[in-house]
């Protein structure tokens, strides 16, 4: 048996549980973690027992509660390696020092190198526990504000290192691997980030494909959302919602490109023509508060649904941004 939970889904924040009898796994952490142990436990999912956190790409929605998570249940990490780049960047502070200033630092770092038993630099190192609290601005923060500027100073000690993971994975989209027994697929997504991917995940014969924060369905989306038995997919603004919402210009335009985010009518389109029409649920997810209705998404997908004949299955749920789903069993 499979089951899917999905914790929550939206601009607030993203994560989606799959676990078979033998794994689990959450896919991005994007509430804190303290929220994402709150609605796993909820749902009757064990944090302690989550064997891999996989993220899709680095936007804060889905990497808010990722280190913290990471470090606290000492999870393995799995994101291709430009995502991990560019959530090191996100969460490292930049911070402009004065050059005396970046010299004392040089002078502690050297003499605390100098001290026996370093910190082990393995990459998959048993992490120091940690609590929300703990991974604050780091002291550096504090320095003065004069040049030369300094990018992101790199620190030794895992424990004040922000960026800091107990293990990480790096995978490539396209290329297929293996956590305990659910096998992962990932695939290359269209989104202004430095390389979105969404994820199809097989177990016990059942396949799950979990698609948002996309512009468009391209083709090798369109492929990969083929046979699913369920989908979590992107429904995320009304067009004309968004036209004439509150947005800047400029963010509507992002919404609306390509590198943007679904609309109710780009997948309602799909559902209704291209869709194989086979999975049991359908999951609209990622569904906007500001430019979007449930009852708008809800309607789209199943009007697209309705007309095609025949469809067994698709039972249509709405993932929500405050509360978690019930868990679905396959
Ligand atoms: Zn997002
Ligand atoms: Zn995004």
């Amino acid at each position: 048996m499979v089951r899917v939970t999905v914790l929550g889904s939206g601009s607030k924040g993203n994560c989606t549980v799959v676990s078979t009898g033998r794994t689990r796994i959450a896919l991005d952490a994007g509430f804190s973690a303290r929220e994402i142990v709150k609605r796993m436990r909820l749902r009757g999912e064990e944090p302690e027992k989550l064997n891999a956190i996989l993220i899709t790409h680095e936007h804060q929605d889905h990497v808010q509660g990722l280190s913290v998570l990471a470090r606290r249940w000492n999870v393995p990490v799995y994101a291709t390696e430009a995502t991990h780049a560019a959530w090191r960047e996100w969460i490292t502070p930049r911070t402009r020092m004065s050059f005396s200033a970046w010299l004392e630092l040089r002078r502690q770092q050297a003499a605390e190198s100098l001290q026996p038993a370093a910190a082990e630099e393995s990459d998959c190192a048993v992490a120091p526990v940690q609590d929300d609290a703990s991974i604050g601005i780091p002291a550096l923060a504090a320095a003065a504000q004069e040049p030369p500027a300094s990018d992101a100073v790199s620190l030794s000690s895992p424990s004040d290192d922000p960026a800091y993971l107990p293990c990480v994975e790096h995978f490539q989209a396209g290329i297929p691997f293996e956590i305990g027994d659910i096998r992962v697929t990932p695939f290359t997504i269209p989104h202004d980030a430095a390389d979105p991917v969404g994820f199809v995940l097989q177990a016990e014969g059942m396949r799950i494909v979990v698609a948002t924060d996309l512009g468009y369905l391209a083709p090798n989306v369109r492929m990969h959302l083929q046979r699913a038995d369920l989908l979590v997919i992107e429904s995320n603004h009304d067009v004309e919602m968004l036209r004439d919402g509150p947005y800047p210009w400029v963010v509507k335009q992002r919404v609306l490109s390509r590198v943007g985010h679904l609309s109710n009518d780009a997948l309602g389109e799909y559902l209704a023509s291209e869709y194989d029409g086979g999975a049991r649920y359908v999951i609209l997810a990622h569904i906007s508060e500001s430019n979007n209705l449930p009852e708008l998404a809800r309607s789209s997908a199943e009007r697209a649904l309705d007309g095609r004949m025949g469809l067994l299955g698709n039972k249509v749920l709405l993932a929500s941004q405050h509360e978690p789903l019930e868990s679905i069993q396959l």
